[in-house]
Formats: C-alpha cells, sequence, structure tokens
C-alpha cells in the first residue's frame, strides 16, 4: 500500500475534491482541517479527521507520526483577493507562516513529498497569453505574495534537505463532484460561477458584471475555468509523479482555453433554463483581461488528462450542487 497522505484544508472546497480522488486511487488520507471556512460534514465518514491549526507544531508532529504520513497535500489557507488587501498580515500568517510550520514539521518527521494549492495570482498581470510557468512572478496582491513566498520556500527545502514538491497553479477553479458528493459551500461567493449559480438558484438577485469594456471577444474577461475533479485528479497525478522519481516543480493547472464571463453568464442560463438578471458595473480592481494556462507542462510531465473540459459540465454540476445546497439549508 501507500504511505498515507495528509491532506490540509481536506474539509474546504478543492480538499475535499482531493481527498475523494486521492480514496479513489487507492490511498489512505487524512484530514487536518479548523473549520475556519470548511465543513466537517464535507470530510467522508471513513477518512481520519484531524481539528486544529497548520500553524500548530505540535499538533502537526503528532498527526505526521500517528498516521505515517509520506505525502502532504497543502490545501489550508486564505484565499480571498480583496480581504488579503484589507488584511495582509492575517494572509501572511494563515498563507505564509503557517506553510512555514507544516514545511518545518515535514522536514523533521521526514515527509518525503508535499503537493502544494498554488495559484495563477502568482504571475500578477502577464503580457503573454497563454501563461507560461517560466513567465515572470510579480504578484499584485497580498494574496498572490503570499503563495509566492510558499513556493520560494518548498523550493529551497527542497534543495537544501530534499523534501520532493509539486506547487500547482491553479486557474479558475469552478463546479463540482459529478456524484454529488463534494461542492462549494463558502458563505461569501466570490468567483463567478459560483455567483451565477446562487442568483439561478434565487439565493440572490441581480449578477453584477464587472466591466465590459476590456480588449476581449465580447469585452468581458477570459478565464481559463478548471473543474475541480481535474483538479483533484492533477494532485493526484502528482504524487505519482514524486513517488515515480519525477522531478521537483511548478505546473500551470488549465485547460489552455478560456471563456469571457458573457459566455459564463450564458452557460449558468442555458443550465438553469432561465435568464439571469445581469448588471454590468464598473470594471473591479487588479483583474487582467485574459488568464490562460499554457499546460504542456502539467500534461507531459504528470500525465493529466482532464475529464471536464467543458464549461457546460463545470456549469452543470456547480449548479446541480448549488440546488443541493439550497435544498438543505431552505
Ligand atoms: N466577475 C464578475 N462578477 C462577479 C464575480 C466575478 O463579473 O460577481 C468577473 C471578474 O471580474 C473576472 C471573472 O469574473 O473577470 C472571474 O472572476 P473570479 O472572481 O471568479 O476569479 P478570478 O479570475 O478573479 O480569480
Amino acid at each position: 500500500g501507500h504511505a498515507t497522505v495528509l491532506v490540509t484544508g481536506g474539509a474546504g472546497y478543492i480538499g475535499a475534491h482531493a481527498v475523494l480522488a486521492l480514496t479513489e486511487a487507492g490511498y489512505r488520507a487524512v484530514v487536518l482541517d479548523d473549520l475556519s471556512t470548511g465543513e466537517r460534514a464535507a470530510v467522508p465518514d471513513d477518512v481520519p479527521f484531524v481539528h486544529g491549526s497548520v500553524g500548530d507544531p505540535d499538533l502537526l508532529a503528532d498527526t505526521l507520526e500517528r498516521h505515517g504520513v509520506g505525502t502532504v497535500m497543502h490545501f489550508a489557507g486564505s484565499i480571498v483577493v480583496p480581504e488579503s488587501v484589507e488584511q495582509p498580515l492575517a494572509y501572511y500568517r494563515n498563507n505564509t507562516l503557517n506553510s512555514h510550520a507544516l514545511i518545518e514539521a515535514c522536514v523533521r518527521a521526514g515527509v518525503e513529498r508535499f503537493i502544494f494549492s498554488s495559484t495563477a495570482a502568482v504571475y500578477g498581470v502577464p503580457d503573454r497569453m497563454p501563461v507560461r510557468e517560466d513567465s515572470p512572478t510579480e504578484p499584485i496582491n497580498p494574496y498572490g505574495r503570499s503563495k509566492l513566498m510558499t513556493e520560494w520556500m518548498l523550493r529551497d527545502a527542497a534543495a537544501a534537505h530534499g523534501l520532493r514538491f509539486a506547487a500547482l497553479r491553479y486557474f479558475n477553479v469552478a463546479g463540482a463532484d459529478p456524484k454529488g458528493r463534494a461542492g462549494q459551500r463558502s458563505k461569501v461567493a466570490t468567483h463567478l460561477i459560483k455567483i451565477a449559480c446562487e442568483a439561478a438558484v434565487g439565493r440572490r438577485g441581480e449578477v453584477m458584471l464587472f466591466g465590459d469594456d476590456y480588449p476581449t471577444r465580447d469585452g468581458t474577461c477570459v478565464r481559463d475555468y478548471v473543474h475541480v475533479s481535474d483538479l483533484a485528479d492533477a494532485h493526484v497525478a502528482a504524487v505519482r509523479h514524486l513517488e515515480a522519481g519525477g522531478e521537483n516543480g511548478v505546473f500551470n493547472c488549465g485547460y489552455g482555453h478560456g471563456y469571457t464571463v458573457r459566455e459564463v453568464l450564458d452557460a449558468v442560463e442555458r443550465a438553469a433554463g432561465k435568464p439571469l438578471s445581469v448588471r454590468v458595473v464598473g470594471r473591479r480592481a487588479g483583474d487582467p483581461p485574459e488568464l490562460v494556462a499554457a499546460k504542456d507542462r502539467i500534461v507531459a510531465a504528470l500525465g493529466w488528462q482532464p475529464r471536464h473540459d467543458d464549461l457546460d459540465t463545470i456549469v452543470r454540476t456547480a449548479l446541480a450542487w448549488e440546488r443541493r445546497l439550497a435544498a438543505a439549508t431552505g
């Protein structure tokens, strides 16, 4: 069998999908989560759950040892860009300092592999599309910087201590488990597909469209939306890659093509079978017109084979999850 995989943030949106992908691939998972945004109910009953912070060295040492952890997947962290501008020190603590504590605990405990949840925000406003991994990393907000610093710590710890790592730079993650076992629960939605699906099930009124005067095919921003289950599979592929002696590195996680905000809203209207009420407002600060991944590296190195590379599938699964949430909470 495989050594156990510790999934930090495994009660959250992406972490919960990673737990499903890991167990389906035959790995044992253990979840560590402080439940600040995640929910206990997101963790399957047969997966051990540790309630606590990634910033707690004693808890980490105990958990790594007790469960025989050989690989860590690190999802726990804060992800709201505007919040990171208002509370930068909270972001550097929760993302950077806690990651430091985790990496240090891993090195001490002899954990062999570390898969890190990074972000396309490390690129800032790239000047070439699609964005390659060797593009300059010039993040434009504390969120992106807090993640980039963690990539640097991993690179340096790998060089000095032999820890193996893969950092996956996510583009726009969306959708939900096609079998309905997991999805995005967060109370404060900021991402487009989640917001549009909430509107489609009547949980909010208008959808604000932030800017329709960008230099794109319909004037609205283009993003590379990735189905969360494909993203979860990429993490499992990264574990296998490192287990097989593959090289450490950073990998974009996107499909290599994008959709405009209007195309996304059209897809939600198609899936819902009714129109949304959309109001065009001014641009949101810090939004690049286009953000699309170059995916050659992840496909070549990890053998990643996306199964849900289709906007309608992403939107359909997101909407099904939103309906389920609405039915559960009234
Ligand atoms: N967006 C929008 N209305 C919303 C949320 C997002 O028009 O309520 C736009 C946003 O300006 C961007 C795109 O949708 O052009 C994707 O934004 P999101 O916050 O989902 O992801 P980001 O690319 O910022 O990580």
